[in-house]
């Protein structure tokens, strides 16, 4: 224990709650590090000194260090300075911002869209703002808790349904007819599994129960539909049937920040009454100018999503003769599930001591009994590469199996005791 003498009893009381939390989370194999790195590229990252073939980077198109995105935040850094100095409601907003809105409203067919920091500030902002006393707030078991946090956060009741099962969801909504309103939020692409959620009969369950249902395509856009406008476009549904859809830009488009993109009254309510939006200092206007530039090599540069996806069906094949259990997913993020927490780090020790990254993903991100290895495949990711990360594959499972793990990959799809 830390020496507490010096602290006022408050402190103390509060640091030894801190640290006996910490250490508990230590004993479950759960505490979180940070991995530090030392160089711009995401695939080939360099730690510690160590040269390291990343998976775990959100970057799937490889833009976050593509030289035309680059010169972009420069550009905008000469033409607007480094800070917006002050919200958008105030004097933080410039041109770029409303350049960047207008063009991401067009990339996904929406009427208007509105700017934030951050994905998480975007769904816990609308969540808030669209909720009334006791409306209903339905979300996936799964979804990211930016958007759980969104729900609990707000003034409504807050409800989740089984994941992607819209029985349970209908369920719900006729228990709770009475509320004064309704909101189903999903993710488009779950962000720990990488299954697509059932939007088409969303948006129809949506429209028979008058539920309002919210998008967030964090994994999607940029990724899958025509010219990566996402999930929501490629189930074909219109700005009627999803009036709320999120879009993060520190995945696919290799910046940061975030938007909602909807009805232009949508987007005029929630400049007045997001939280989110109106109390917190504007986005960086180099930022939206480098967003611009990310965007036009979204839409233009296909080859980067056939690229994606060539990688993706290699991985899935030489993972299913390696007889890994691997969740259901057409998307860069692919679930290698382990089972304990224990195993799950092992596995991503193992790796690395091989030179490759991968990241354990466990409770609270995941429910218990599904701690899983999460690999995220990028365009950048070279053939010779993908190869590497499926021979270090094979030998942790050889590895995990000699060692005696409580858990190791399997192939029958659950956790095996040895
Ligand atoms: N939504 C989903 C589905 C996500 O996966 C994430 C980030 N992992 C977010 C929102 C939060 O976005 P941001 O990182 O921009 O805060």
């Amino acid at each position: 224990m830390p020496d507490m003498s010096n602290h006022s009893r408050g402190s103390a009381l509060l640091l030894s709650r801190l640290q006996s939390s910490l250490a508990q989370r230590r004993e479950q194999q759960l505490l979180r590090t940070h991995l530090v790195r030392g160089n711009a590229d995401q695939v080939t990252m360099s730690v510690d000194g160590e040269e390291l073939l990343g998976f775990c980077s959100n970057d799937y198109l490889g833009l976050a260090n593509h030289p035309d995105v680059i010169a972009a935040l420069q550009k905008g850094a000469r033409d607007y300075g480094v800070g917006s100095g002050a919200s958008h409601l105030i004097t933080g907003h410039c041109r770029v911002h409303d350049q960047l809105s207008e063009e991401l409203a067009a990339f996904t067919g929406r009427e208007k869209a509105l700017l934030f920091c951050s994905g998480y500030m975007a769904n816990v902002g609308v969540i808030n703002a669209l909720t009334e006393p006791d409306g209903l707030v339905l979300q996936d078991a799964l979804n990211h808790a930016s958007l759980l946090d969104g729900g609990w956060l707000s003034r409504g009741r807050s409800i989740r349904y089984a994941h992607s099962d819209t029985d349970s969801l209908e369920l719900e909504l006729r228990q709770a007819a009475a509320a004064p309103s309704r909101l189903i939020v999903t993710d488009g692409v779950f962000s720990m599994d990488g299954d697509r959620a059932p939007l088409a009969l969303l948006a129809e369950i949506a429209d028979e129960h008058r539920a309002a249902l919210m998008v967030d395509d964090a994994h999607g856009l940029g990724v899958l539909g025509r010219n990566g406008s996402g999930t929501v476009s490629a189930a074909g549904l219109s700005q009627a049937q999803v009036p709320i859809l999120i879009g993060t830009l520190g995945k696919a488009f290799g910046t940061a920040g975030a938007f909602v993109a909807g009805d232009a009254v949508l987007i005029d309510y929630l400049a007045q009454f997001a939280r989110t939006y109106v109390f917190t200092t504007a986005m960086p206007p180099a930022l939206a100018e480098a967003t611009r530039a990310s965007l036009k090599l979204v839409v233009g540069e296909q080859w980067r999503r056939d690229r994606l996806q060539q990688l993706i069906s290699g991985f899935r094949r030489g993972a299913a003769e390696l007889g890994l259990v691997l969740l259901p997913s057409e998307t860069p993020v692919q679930a290698v599930m382990m089972g304990s927490a224990e195993a799950a780090v092992r596995a991503s020790q193992l790796l690395r001591a091989q030179g490759v990254q991968v990241s354990a993903i466990r409770p609270p991100t995941v429910p218990q009994g599904q701690s899983r290895l999460r690999i995220t495949l990028s365009a950048a990711h070279s053939d010779e590469q993908l190869d590497r990360l499926l021979h270090a594959l094979e030998s942790v499972q050889r590895q995990l199996f000699s060692m005696g793990q409580p858990a190791a990959l399997t192939k029958a799809g659950q956790e095996v005791r040895i």
